[in-house]
């Protein structure tokens, strides 16, 4: 059994990853088990200098091979904001409510055809060599209000391309089918079985 560390406290992803992760032979221990590790700058200008930033700070405190995702939202009527800011895109330690806020409050007017916008979420393993990526993306659109219970940050306004319910409307089985998280652990999961038999 690989023991890595997952290097996020976000509890909405950490769900994720543990459920995509569930029948291989890799177990994650979280930061709280490392109560002690210093908060990590997430000040990259893309998800993989982010996730590299979590890795690396991570990798150092712990001596244990890392597993780090940085991810978010690119709204293309905002250039592509909020991007590496969509945890803290109504401010430093805003809420998931406030963040939707600001981003209903940014796009009202507009149309629902220039509504597109995509999720992606960047993977980096690291063991104090060279870094590894895995990105994964989806497609989509952002509705005028929130819709749904499940999931967390903007999965309420969020409608993938092919469906006509939002993230959290559709609920954790279908998004871990299709979501950029779900795209990037495959990648990731691919890797992880060679690196297991080296
Ligand atoms: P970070 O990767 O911890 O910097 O945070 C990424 C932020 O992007 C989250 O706090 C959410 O606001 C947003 N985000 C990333 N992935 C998802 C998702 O699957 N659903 C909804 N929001 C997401």
């Amino acid at each position: 059994m690989k023991r890595l560390v997952l290097a996020t406290r976000n509890r909405g992803k950490i769900r994720e990853i543990n459920a995509l992760f569930a029948g291989m032979d890799v177990q994650f221990a979280g930061l709280d088990e490392f109560p002690d590790m210093p908060e990590v700058m997430e000040d990259g200008e893309t998800f993989e200098e982010n996730a590299f930033r979590k890795a690396r700070d991570v990798f150092d405190f712990t001596g244990m091979p890392v597993v780090s995702e940085d991810s978010g939202l690119e709204v293309d009527a905002l250039g592509g904001s909020p991007g590496v800011y969509s945890a803290r895109f109504a401010g430093e330690n805003a809420t998931d409510g406030e963040n939707l806020q600001k981003l209903m409050e940014e796009l009202s007017g507009t149309p629902p055809e220039r509504r597109t916008a995509r999720f992606v979420s960047v993977f980096c393993l690291y063991d104090g060599g060279t870094p590894e990526y895995f990105r994964g993306h989806v497609e989509g659109m952002i509705i005028d209000r929130p819709r749904g219970e499940s999931g967390f940050g903007y999965d309420p306004v969020f409608v993938p391309r092919g469906y006509d319910r939002t993230f959290a409307e559709l609920g954790q089985d279908v998004k871990n089918r299709i979501s950029h998280r779900a795209e990037a652990i495959r990648k990731l999961q691919e890797y992880l079985r060679k690196w297991q038999r080296r």
